[in-house]
């Protein structure tokens, strides 16, 4: 056997970083950092080994001209941040807002990995981002800025090299331009390019709703552990749209009482219980808003936050739960369906308090596993049940869950720092098993 190349040496590691900027606790990158570092220490994590898992592989920054409905030519940035190919090719989904930052795309693409390794899906992480406002955009703009932006970047995708999804803003509409623009360059229907797509060309039975499922399954194991029936539990949950509605509706479906949900018009409260259904059909004939609905009493984001709940999900967006209202947060379980929604001040205020926090790369998880059974499936050219699906799914979900309740139980810690460590460990044994090319 050949000498380990890399130094077991974690004191060293001051001698390798770069001088720490500040702590910005709600940066996303210091808030993953944080908390990569608690497991790194844990883990007695070789400092060479540490660089190379806190360092993006690539950053792909891009101008994106678009012409706009009124003839103007507008310039756009774009980023696909590629974190980690270590374990396969790359994968996360690429969002549209007005805020993002290189920052947060970084941060988003290495939760991307941390978020594979710890379910068991063999991608590495990477995450896209368009600094715009689609809500001022036409869908002909959308749709000339993601050609663009793809065929900006058309080296850098590919079925085995970095595969694409939805996240904020984007849809499966704006998946199927993504796809048909690398088809038409590669002069061939590339289906397993991108996941996340309509079902009609390629997509996955179950896609849409798998991370809503992902945060029901996620949120019966911790019920489990802590000896709380579905049926008597009560629930809020904040963000309406894709994972929020579909995790309240599973969650209805499992016998929880749904007393509040959110959206950016505002939160809705009913003590006796929302009809989920109701709300649902009520957001999709009002332009996916919920203002308006008369099955609750409206109250605050802020005050949802807080309520006399067992279950707190946080589905919409991060740095929700910070250091000002964690105390009061009252929920014994938080399922983070959202990435990135509490902040590490937030986290030890929840621990002391004895929440349990299922921690966003694991209950978020369920959507890039359901992309990786579209990828799958679109390489054999074979299409699941939606029954087939679901039963995977969650029995990974399950597993996953499991893995890292007890990871945190051997480690004596919270499942957030559970969750790092067994992706950490996963990410950095394969490093180390490849080697470094020289
Ligand atoms: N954007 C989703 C996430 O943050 C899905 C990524 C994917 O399916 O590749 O997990």
């Amino acid at each position: 056997m050949p000498a380990t190349p890399f130094k077991r040496d974690v004191e060293t590691r001051a001698i390798y970083q770069e001088p720490a900027p500040p702590v910005d606790k709600e940066n996303p990158f210091q808030s993953m950092m944080e908390r990569f570092d608690v497991a790194a220490d844990l883990l007695k994590l070789d400092p060479g080994l540490y660089d190379v898992l806190r360092s993006p592989t690539r950053i792909h920054i891009t101008s994106i001209p678009v012409v706009m409905d009124d003839g103007r030519l507008k310039v756009f940035e774009g980023y696909r941040v590629i974190h980690s190919e270590v374990l396969g090719p790359s994968k996360g989904g690429i969002r549209f807002a007005p805020d993002v930052h290189v920052d947060e795309v970084k941060a988003l693409a290495a939760w991307m990995t941390w978020k594979c390794a710890v379910v068991g899906v063999p991608f590495g992480g990477a995450k896209g981002g368009v600094c715009c406002d689609p809500s001022e955009m036409s869908a002909g703009e959308i749709e000339r800025l993601t050609r663009r932006y793809t065929a900006n970047l058309l080296d850098v995708f590919g079925p085995d090299k970095d595969i694409p999804a939805p996240d904020m803003n984007t849809n499966e509409q704006v998946m199927a331009w993504l796809l048909d623009t690398y088809s038409m360059h590669a002069r061939r229907t590339e289906t397993a390019v991108v996941t996340g797509k309509p079902l009609l060309i390629g997509g996955s039975e179950g896609r849409r709703e798998a991370t809503g499922r992902g945060v029901m399954t996620t949120t019966l194991g911790a019920m489990d552990r802590l000896g709380m029936r579905p049926g008597q539990a009560t629930v809020a949950v904040q963000g309406f749209g894709n994972v929020g509605s579909v995790a309240a509706q599973l969650l209805r479906e499992q016998g929880c009482t749904i007393v509040a949900v959110s959206d950016v018009s505002g939160g809705y409260y009913n003590p006796k219980g929302i009809d989920v259904d109701a709300a649902i059909e009520y957001a999709a004939e009002h332009g996916r808003s919920l203002a308006g609905f008369d099955g609750a009493e409206t109250i605050s984001n802020e005050e949802l936050l807080t309520l006399d709940v067992d279950v707190l999900a946080p589905c919409a967006k991060e740095n929700q739960i910070t250091a000002k209202n964690a105390a009061d947060v009252k929920a014994k379980i938080v399922a983070e369906g959202a990435n990135g929604p509490t902040t590490p001040n937030a986290d030890e205020i929840l621990q002391q308090n004895g929440v349990l926090v299922i921690p966003d790369i694991l209950a978020n998880a369920g959507g890039v596993t359901v992309s990786y059974f579209e990828w799958v499936q679109d390489r054999q050219g074979y299409f699941w049940t939606k029954d087939r699906v679901n039963r995977r799914l969650d029995r990974m979900m399950r597993a996953a869950f499991d893995r890292v309740y007890d990871a945190a139980e051997r480690y004596d810690t919270s499942m957030r720092i559970g969750a790092y460590v067994i992706a950490i460990e996963k990410v950095a044994g394969a490093l180390k098993m490849r080697g470094i090319y020289a």
